[in-house]
């Protein structure tokens, strides 16, 4: 009888190592920065189909979403948001597509505020939607344990935003919206409008005007050229220093300090007392020395800046027999060998350069804002 070898395959995809890797909570990077913020996408469908995002041409009835049975359970996202917590996340932000669509999701909110960080704090739990379905999940989502909310919303004026959201979706129902989540206490409140030159750059100073003195947080976002749908061009960037000389023209502005080290958005505060606006200049400031934040797919694949092209999946060690030793590991050797910086890279190049392939690059709808 002759003897048949069988290579034995690993199943792994070759970038995961297993080498140990302790979660002591001081995990950093090859550029020193820390794994602080979680963000978690739990679903890659949408309702909406803005145009910087997922562009209905693309994301039709032909579009292949993920099969249910691709996408994380709960108790797998909260097997893992556990590690990473171990390893020093303070901060878990749900997202997608549109989060709110995730049936249930109140369970799973349930689940992650139980957790503590390293410290021994509360987790700081948030969400960001798009507000189609705040007014009826606000209280729930509140009793279960969410912190408090970001909305976006591009516009205050009703054609132009049914116009960007693709669907013809009412901005009287976002603001409904947000007024149940003030009421139930979601706060505070972030909203968060980007801004496309020739579209809706029309609109900084009535989304001003309808925020100051509101207690919520306006945040005005710079057209980024993420995912490959999206036909980004340098063009329609309004930069951030423009649109904070537009609102300083109406309302004077000063600028205060940030909260914490690798905040993203800049924040300024109106003269008279109307609150705190921010801006989050991605393209034409780059943040990334201070970038403190992971992404983790609707299918568990781990990704380490939001111009990635590949992730790391992390799904094939949860559905693997592994442990959660096992599975620290290498979340810890992922990260320590991170060295990503892609918004420093392309600002160093002449404008509209992109850095390696555009076209392989990840969905904002499949990874999260
Ligand atoms: N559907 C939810 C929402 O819209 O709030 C959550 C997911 S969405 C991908 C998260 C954030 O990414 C939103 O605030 C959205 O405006 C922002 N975003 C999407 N595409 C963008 C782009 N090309 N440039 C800048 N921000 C973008
Ligand atoms: Fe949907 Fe949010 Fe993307 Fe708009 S930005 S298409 S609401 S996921
Ligand atoms: Fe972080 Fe990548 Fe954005 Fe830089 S480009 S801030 S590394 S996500």
């Amino acid at each position: 009888m002759t003897t048949r070898i069988i290579p034995i395959v690993n199943q792994l995809t070759n970038d995961l190592n297993l080498a140990h890797f302790s979660a002591t909570g001081l995990l950093a990077d090859t550029l020193a920065r820390p794994l602080r913020d979680l963000r978690i996408s739990v679903t890659d469908r949408c309702n909406f189909r803005c145009s910087y995002c997922m562009p209905s041409e693309v994301f039709n009835k032909d579009y292949a979403f993920l099969p249910q049975t691709s996408l994380l359970s709960f108790e797998e996202i909260a097997r893992l948001a556990r590690i990473f917590v171990a390893h020093g996340v303070e901060k878990i932000r749900l997202t997608g597509g549109e989060p709110l669509l995730r049936k249930n999701l109140e369970v799973l909110i349930e689940m992650l505020a139980k957790m503590t960080t390293v410290a021994g704090r509360p987790m700081d739990i948030t969400l960001t939607t798009n507000a189609s379905l705040l007014g009826k999940k606000a209280q729930s989502l509140k009793d279960a344990g969410l912190q408090r909310v970001t909305v976006s919303l591009d516009a205050m004026d009703d054609t132009i935003f049914r116009r960007m959201n693709d669907v013809d979706f009412p901005v009287a129902d976002v603001l409904r919206g947000i007024e149940v989540a003030n009421k139930v206490g979601l706060l505070p409140i972030k909203i968060n409008m980007v801004v496309k030159r020739g579209t809706n750059d029309s609109e900084i100073l009535p989304m001003a005007r309808h925020f100051r003195h509101s207690g919520n947080v306006l945040r005005f976002i710079e057209y980024m050229d993420v995912g490959a749908t999206n036909g980004w061009r340098m063009d329609e960037v309004l930069p951030s220093a423009q649109v904070i000389a537009a609102v300083n023209a109406h309302f004077p502005v000063a600028p205060i300090d940030a909260n914490y080290l690798g905040e993203t958005a800049e924040r300024w505060r109106y003269a008279d007392g109307g609150g705190e606006i921010g801006v989050i200049s991605s393209v034409t400031q780059a943040f990334c020395s201070d970038c403190n934040r992971a992404r983790l797919s609707t299918e568990g694949k781990l990704y380490l800046c939001l111009f990635a092209s590949g992730g790391h999946d992390l799904r094939a060690l949860l559905r693997g027999n592994y442990n959660d030793e096992q599975i620290a590991s290498a979340v810890g050797n992922i990260w320590h060998k991170r060295d990503d910086r892609y918004s420093e890279l392309r600002a160093a190049l002449p404008a509209d350069t992109q850095i390696g392939d555009s076209k392989k690059r990840v969905e904002m709808s499949y990874i999260g804002g």
